[in-house]
């Protein structure tokens, strides 16, 4: 027999969380299923500057924390290390699978947020783990006082890669165009950075190394020169992927695989809504991912409560 709720929210970032909370508050009976731990995307992010609230800044753990304690406060029930298998509908009732249980349910919320995506290039694979990340708030120390390379010129890139400057000897920031696209206010501070050096018009095409990363292979986009750069870590940010296998075709989502959903955060299947950076949207933030998972569970409460059927 499977557990019943009124609402299962996929995923403990700030848009989960912030939607349990909600709900929680609304008095709808809810579960929150976390692939690991709560905290989300923020846990591996150095310190949060512009989440309103905190002049001075927060950890993005110590916010996190704050988050979960926030809704836990209202009784919202955290199931860790739960990933969700599937999503499926049978009338009106969804059934979701996680590896060790089957919850039945009338609404859903899917926050699962995005994975940082590949280059796609040889060597990535082999050697991630051994010189190559994609968090340098988790793997930055092993790195103190040598030379890496960060890949990249969005705002992810150029925070991490200031953040880095403070543990290692070397920065290069690798930018297949001749601008950054990174807010003026980073921008400003890694191009002041001593230890940042910025190779422009440089795309990555090998990742050389035996069982360490030995040194990046760059081509200038320009001239077409291939130029071999030794550093003993790759820190990439090319972007982020969403995944959304397990909910079939319960959703309509955009060439990129972003959910799509209405100014209410329906998606096409109704009583299941899409919060934070999963869904197609032109910012992704920790505040537009908290206004998410507010809009998501009012919409859900109602569509519960009758008042949307
Ligand atoms: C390096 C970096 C720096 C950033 N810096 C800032 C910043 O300074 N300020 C700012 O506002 N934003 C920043 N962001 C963006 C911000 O972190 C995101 O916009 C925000 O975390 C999105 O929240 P979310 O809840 O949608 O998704 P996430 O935070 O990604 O949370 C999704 C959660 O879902 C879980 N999950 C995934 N799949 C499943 C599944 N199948 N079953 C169960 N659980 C699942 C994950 O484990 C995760 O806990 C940064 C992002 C990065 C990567």
């Amino acid at each position: 027999m499977s557990e019943q709720y009124e609402a299962i929210v996929i995923g403990g970032g700030p848009a989960g969380l912030t939607a349990g909370l909600y709900l929680m508050r609304g008095g709808i009976k809810t579960v929150l299923l976390e692939k690991v731990l709560p905290g989300g995307a923020p846990l591996n992010t150095g310190r949060v500057e512009n989440y309103p609230g905190f002049p001075e800044g927060i950890s993005g753990r110590e916010l996190m924390e704050r988050f979960a304690a926030h809704a836990k406060a209202f009784g919202l029930p955290v199931r860790e290390f739960s990933e969700v298998q599937t999503v499926s509908l049978e009338g009106t009732r969804f059934t979701v699978t996680v590896n060790d249980a089957t919850f039945d349910t009338a609404g859903v919320i899917v926050a699962s947020g995005t994975e940082p995506a590949k280059m796609g290039i040889p060597g990535e694979n082999e050697l991630i783990g051994r010189g190559i990340s994609y968090c340098a708030t988790c793997d930055g120390m092993f790195f103190k006082d040598l030379e890496v390379a960060v890949i990249g010129g969005g705002d992810s890139a150029i925070e991490e890669a200031l953040s880095l400057a403070n543990i290692v000897k070397k920065v290069y920031v690798i930018h297949r165009r001749d601008s950054l696209r990174a807010q003026k206010i980073l921008q400003e501070r890694a191009f002041r950075n001593p230890k940042m050096e910025f190779l422009w018009n440089r795309r990555p095409v090998e990742i050389a190394g035996k069982s360490q990363v030995e040194s990046l292979v760059i081509e200038d986009t320009k001239t077409g020169r291939i130029e071999d750069l030794p550093v003993s870590g790759v820190f990439v940010y090319v972007g982020y992927r969403p995944d959304t296998g397990f909910l079939g075709d319960l959703v309509q989502r955009d060439p990129a695989g972003f959910i799509i959903t209405d100014e209410g955060l329906a998606t096409k299947t109704p009583g299941l809504y899409a919060a934070g950076d999963i869904r197609k949207k032109t910012l992704r933030q920790i505040s537009t991912a908290v206004g998410d998972g507010a809009q998501a569970a009012v919409s859900l409460e109602r569509y519960v409560l009758g008042a949307d059927r």
